[in-house]
């Protein structure tokens, strides 16, 4: 019987080696293994495909979304269309219990019940006898260790015993995700020694392996070799977020601040949005540093984050709090809380930022819809020339809209009541309020059928204004023309969340305005039912984005709890004030 619980460290299991310079570097190393009782056992490295890394970044990214599904449970503390959360919130509600049972329960299927201390060759092979699932049962094992998090004695004792029914080799695939298990348990001197044993057999690593040590190697004393591996990643791609992220918390953990600023700029020339730990990691370090030059730079962050419409998350709000009152001789204060309909924080009384745009914003964003979306490149998918200038025409002739309906969105959101009947009820109930109406629609509409009656459309033409498109035409670009067409006070309904549109758009820039434009000109119906009163979800009065005033700052940030949809913004606020002085008693 092999007994492998003793071991302490790889450096143990796989032991210094003669064999280490033979061979080339694409024939297997063998390396010498000790094992208890003094047998014998040959370790090597196999020559892999490159698919492996591909399974270990989809390992990766599987593991992270295991995480978010873990993280259902949310609250939505606000009400408004494109609150945090609300889109999921819907789209549950809207799903049969079926659907929502399956949510609740992910499938258990082709999991092994996974050993919680080292086993012994025979009992490996009898677990393995037990195995019915599909692939290679080793990997099945290793994947299933990492994502349990295993201990590394466990994960020892399953290479040993691959090991020794391949002749000492076991396979670069298991190695690799052997390493990235030993790298979260952070256990150094063991991701050193599978380092050391990857660098004799391997020139250059693929990027996977890479990433991993680079993680692996950052807090050790021989993080600056991690720095090389960030090297042989950029020869052949982009680094990622997470490899900057690595090595310039390693930076900041061995004190070299100017490395870490010159690897962040470097993130940030790539155009890569640096993951929000990276930024915290700044903030976490400032606090301890009295110097402006850094604090200018952490306020350069807070910019960042303003120009491209992010937000930091809990842990990222609370460091940035925790840095402002740290400051010393500043005195600021700050207080997680809410901003009101009206647009004013809660805590502090101020107003926000308006959501509306000033008049060279709207001007241009106008351009850039028209130009890109409506009339872009693609314009035959979307709509013929000729009925794009039919209706530029028709627009033109018209005085300007107060509210742009899109027809068959409106007429679809009452599912118990014929079409044309919930669009006649929600365009009479607009025109009491003597508003001057648009309805988009298709020429089907005008067929009349059980669904669409042919005296309640002519109620609706009577009191709107109405444009009917070919069928196969697409009626948002329409909707987006007709109501920035009309001036900044006109809104438009759907439920349709237009993201196609704001992708459409040429830059980060102008999508920003998009979704700013959007979020205070879009109105969505609240009451789904055609008797009661026509109620709209409230629009926002206020931007969602970090701001400043100088001596106060309100940072909106994501709770950890909520799920947030990129079409949606926070609810909740980070309000920094600083203390005036007191005046001076005379
Ligand atoms: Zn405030």
């Amino acid at each position: 019987m092999t007994h492998l619980s003793g071991f302490r460290s790889v450096r143990k299991l796989w032991t210094n080696i003669p064999y280490f310079e033979l061979g080339p570097a694409t024939s297997p190393v063998t390396f010498f293994l000790t094992v208890t009782r003094n047998q014998h056992r040959w370790f090597s490295v196999k020559t892999t495909s490159p698919a492996n890394s591909k399974t270990m970044n989809l390992l990766v990214a599987k593991t992270r979304t295991l995480k978010k599904e873990d993280d259902n449970n949310r609250q939505v503390s606000s009400d408004h269309y494109f609150a945090a959360g609300a889109a999921k919130k819907r789209s549950y509600l809207n799903s049969s219990p079926e659907q929502q049972r399956d949510h609740a329960m992910p499938s258990v299927r082709g999991t092994i019940e996974l050993p919680t201390t080292p086993l012994t060759s025979e009992a490996w092979d009898q677990l393995q006898a037990e195995f019915n699932g599909k692939g290679s049962f080793e990997d099945r094992v290793i994947s299933q260790m990492l994502h349990n998090h295993s201990s590394i004695d466990v994960a020892k004792s399953l290479l040993a015993w691959v090991a020794a029914k391949n002749n000492g080799i076991v396979g670069y695939n298991l190695l690799v995700k052997y390493l990235y298990l030993c790298v979260s348990h952070k256990e150094t001197s063991e991701v050193i020694d599978v380092y050391e044993i990857l660098k004799a057999k391997y020139k250059c690593l693929e990027s996977g392996a890479n990433s991993i040590l680079i993680r692996g190697l950052m807090h050790s004393d021989r993080w600056r070799e991690a720095l090389l591996l960030l090297e042989d990643i950029k020869k052949v791609m982009i680094p990622s977020k997470k490899n900057y992220d690595d090595c310039i918390r390693g930076a900041l953990f061995h004190q070299d601040v100017s490395l870490a600023w010159s690897l962040y700029q470097e993130l940030i020339g790539h155009n890569l949005t640096p993951l929000l730990e990276t930024l915290k990691a700044f903030f976490d370090f400032g606090k301890n540093i009295n110097d402006d030059h850094y604090s200018n730079k952490l306020l350069d962050i807070l910019a960042y984050l303003r120009n491209n419409q992010l937000y930091p998350g809990e842990a990222l709000a609370h460091s940035i709090k925790t840095w402002f009152e740290s400051i010393p001789g500043k005195q600021w204060k700050g207080q997680f809380t809410t901003v009101q309909k009206s647009g004013h924080c809660s805590s502090c009384g101020r107003a926000l930022e308006s959501i509306h745009l000033s008049s060279e914003e709207y001007e241009f964003l106008k351009e850039k819809i028209l130009r890109d979306v409506i009339d872009g490149g693609d314009q035959y998918k979307k709509t013929t020339p000729q009925e794009l200038k039919r209706f530029e025409n028709f627009v033109n002739s018209c005085p300007p809209f107060d509210i742009v309906i899109d027809g068959l969105n409106v007429a679809k959101m009452f599912p118990k009541s014929r079409e044309s009947q919930a669009l006649l009820s929600v365009v009479s109930q607009l025109a009491q309020q003597s508003l001057r109406l648009l309805v988009l629609g298709r020429k089907h509409m005008l067929r009349p059928s059980s669904r669409w009656k042919k005296e309640e459309m002519e109620q609706v033409r009577k009191q709107a204004y109405c444009f009917f498109a070919d069928n196969i035409s697409k009626d948002d670009p329409f909707l987006l023309y007709a109501t920035l067409n009309s001036g900044n006070h006109c809104k438009f309904i759907t439920q349709d969340l237009m993201r196609d549109h704001k992708a459409c758009l040429p830059d980060a820039h102008t999508q920003r305005l998009f979704f700013k434009w959007q979020q205070g000109h879009q109105l969505a119906i609240m009451k789904c039912s055609q008797r009661s009163k026509l109620t709209f979800q409230h629009t926002l009065s206020y931007d969602t984005v970090v701001q400043t005033t100088g001596d106060s700052w309100h940072i909106p940030y994501d709770e950890d709890q909520v799920q947030r949809s990129s079409y949606e913004v926070p609810t909740k606020w980070l309000c920094l004030q600083r203390k005036t002085q007191a005046p001076a008693l005379c």
